[in-house]
């Protein structure tokens, strides 16, 4: 499945394209993630700090029922604009206690390490950094692109989320604030874009049973289901989301925290991860074709937040220059101790998709229409 010449149809009113296997137009040319949007999400959502008065109760609840402990709840914190933003707001705004939580899975860029602890620094807060074993790190990276699937950044996403959880559900902490929202994420990634569910074990073991070479002892999972059934139904873990309840405008959120926190933007979403940035940027746009800022910017067309000519323009240029991917391919060949030969061996090869691979998507399916239908996820998931 390398890039073909194939004419592309882009959708008319973002900039979402047929670079995406299942998406579906009308006759107008619009795709199924703006109707989506129009149909499912804006009826329920303002953008608004109006909107802080459904959220302001839960906040209260939380607030009280913590009131006797260290934290009142927890964060996952990354560095990039989603989750600092939400650190700044809840307790500047909203007078949260959150214990701040990282993980550290080798590839922090020097701008989110920085951007985190000017964020702590400033407002006192505590900060848990959990430090992954690089070795096993490595190896399940090192199995993911041996594999030959799109979904190479899955072991950081797997880690990022099992850890977080794990941890919650040990310590005994029932709310979990997270970043995401509508007004950056409306337009989800579509999962042929390596973004398959990186907590489906099954998929993750297969890949790594014939491809990696160490045992993982250490290393973080969480199953899809162990999270969904265990900790959210048995040990009720709570996920809040309170950026879709207030007014989250990108460029004003960067501005604000900039000013208050000398905190630093990315050019690109997801771009807190050195191996992220890498592998959105040159692995998956050269060697699928699959362009992950083509959601991330038509969720900002959609939320009137960039004009459709911008995206179309940003998307038509690469994201970083020749000189510096390479610099960047060297970098992650070394660190994952492949020489850039072997690398780029592996980049040449015959591209595979989750399906090649033993998996649970038909299950996950299921549990996510029983979920929509519950009205527990609004996203279009593919
Ligand atoms: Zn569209």
């Amino acid at each position: 499945m390398k890039p073909t010449n194939k004419p592309i149809q882009i959708c008319s009113n973002c900039i979402m394209d047929t670079t995406d296997p299942t998406i579906i137009f009308d006759e107008k040319g619009v795709c199924d993630y703006c109707h989506n949007y129009y149909d499912n999400i804006l009826p329920n959502w303002t953008n608004s700090e109006a909107d802080e008065v459904n959220i302001l109760p839960v906040l209260e609840k939380i607030k009280k029922e913590g009131k006797n402990k260290d934290y009142d709840c927890i964060i996952g914190i990354s560095g990039g604009l989603d989750s600092s933003y939400l650190v700044h707001l809840a307790v500047a705004k909203w007078g949260m206690r959150p214990l701040l939580y990282h993980v550290d899975a080798g590839w922090n860029s020097d701008v989110s390490t920085s951007n985190i602890m000017g964020l702590v620094d400033k407002l006192g807060l505590d900060l848990y950094t959990d430090v992954i074993n690089w070795e096993e790190m490595k190896d399940l990276q090192r199995a993911f692109i041996k594999s030959q699937v799109p979904d190479i950044d899955t072991p950081q996403d797997l880690v990022f989320f099992s850890s977080l959880y794990n941890y919650c559900a040990k310590n005994g902490f029932k709310y979990i604030l997270t970043g995401g929202n509508y007004s950056t994420e409306c337009v989800r990634e579509p999962l042929a874009w390596g973004s398959y569910y990186q907590t489906d074990m099954k998929y993750v073991n297969d890949i790594h049973s014939k491809f990696g070479e160490k045992k993982l002892v250490t290393f973080p999972r969480c199953d899809i289901f162990k999270y969904k059934i265990q900790y959210r139904l048995l040990n009720g873990v709570r996920v809040v989301k309170p950026l879709d309840h207030t007014r989250f405008i990108k460029k004003e959120a960067e501005d604000t925290l900039e000013e208050l926190y000398g905190w630093q933007r990315y050019k690109h979403k997801h771009h807190e991860s050195r191996f992220t940035r890498w592998y959105e940027a040159f692995w998956l746009r050269e060697k699928f074709g699959f362009d992950k800022r083509k959601n991330h910017l038509s969720s900002l067309v959609l939320t009137g937040q960039m004009s459709r000519e911008d995206a179309l323009k940003r998307v038509s240029e690469p994201e970083l220059p020749v000189e510096e991917l390479k610099k960047e391919t060297e970098y992650v060949a070394k660190k994952l101790g492949f020489t850039v030969d072997e690398l780029m061996g592996y980049f040449h090869g015959p591209n595979k998709t989750f399906q090649d691979y033993k998996n649970n998507h038909k299950l996950i399916q299921a549990g996510t229409k029983v979920m929509q239908i519950l009205g527990l996820e609004k996203r279009a998931f593919k």
